[in-house]
């Protein structure tokens, strides 16, 4: 996935994706410490320095293909509301019926 953890088996991150590509302004950063946003590759921050990069939607951090695999490039220090959303939860089940409608 790209929040890797699979809390429910229903809902296989690394075949979704939707989460990183809802919207430019969800991937963005709050409570993260200097040092935890340096660690993140410039390459995909946005200009604004306030989140990730994205293009349209989607976070630039995000490879694969939507519904099919996925991975998220910057894993290991992805930003804190990448880390807390979960698999199931009110957030992924509204990118998941925008991105692929409301039956899965
Ligand atoms: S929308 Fe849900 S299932 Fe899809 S990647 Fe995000 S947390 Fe995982
Ligand atoms: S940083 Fe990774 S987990 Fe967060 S929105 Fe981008 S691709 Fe998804």
């Amino acid at each position: 996935m790209t929040h890797a953890v699979f809390v429910n088996p229903d809902f296989d991150c690394q075949s979704c994706g939707a989460c990183c590509a809802y919207s430019a302004e969800w991937p963005r950063f709050s409570l993260e410490t200097e040092e935890e946003l340096d660690s993140i590759p410039a390459d995909y921050v946005a200009a604004d320095l306030g989140g990730m990069r994205c293009e349209n939607d989607r976070c630039a951090a995000l490879e694969g293909t939507l519904g099919r695999a996925v991975a998220c490039k910057v894993y290991a220090v992805r930003p804190i509301v990448c880390r807390t959303c979960m698999p199931g939860d009110d957030e992924c089940l509204m990118a998941r019926a925008r991105l692929f409608g409301t039956d899965r």
